[in-house]
């Protein structure tokens, strides 16, 4: 991948890993707000739920932003953490911030091996 490619993708993930940042800190907010009595249990109880799930969904997501970013200062953005293969261009393009090729990615959805792991291990190292 040439600098002009790297450069567009990095513009990308940090103007995204600003917005996931900005929203994070929002909900925050919403959290310690006061729970209206009117409000039904349940709802409310469902409404929590969703909110911890979005919540969940938004950090992971910033996390691989983060991730991405990190690899690309190290200059193996683009590469497949997985396989060592390529990413394809239209795959980055979908989704800048994968650590993994189609393939690979197909395979870790399946659970064919732990992925979550992996890129734990890489933020500690
Ligand atoms: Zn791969």
């Amino acid at each position: 991948m040439n600098k002009t490619e790297v450069e567009k993708y990095k513009k990308i993930l940090e103007t995204k890993q600003a917005e996931l940042a900005r929203g994070l800190r929002n909900r925050d907010d919403i959290a310690i707000e006061k729970t209206p009595d009117a409000l039904d249990e349940v709802q409310l109880a469902g409404e929590r739920e969703l909110a911890i799930r979005n919540l969940d969904r938004e950090s992971s997501l910033l996390r691989n932003v983060r991730l991405a970013l990190a690899r690309i200062q190290d200059g193996s953005y683009g590469t497949c953490l997985h396989c060592d293969e390529e990413i394809k261009p239209k795959r980055l393009d979908a989704v800048p911030w994968t650590p993994y090729c189609i393939r690979c990615q197909e395979a870790a959805d399946r659970h064919e091996f732990e992925s979550s792991e992996s890129l734990d291990e890489l933020l500690a190292a």
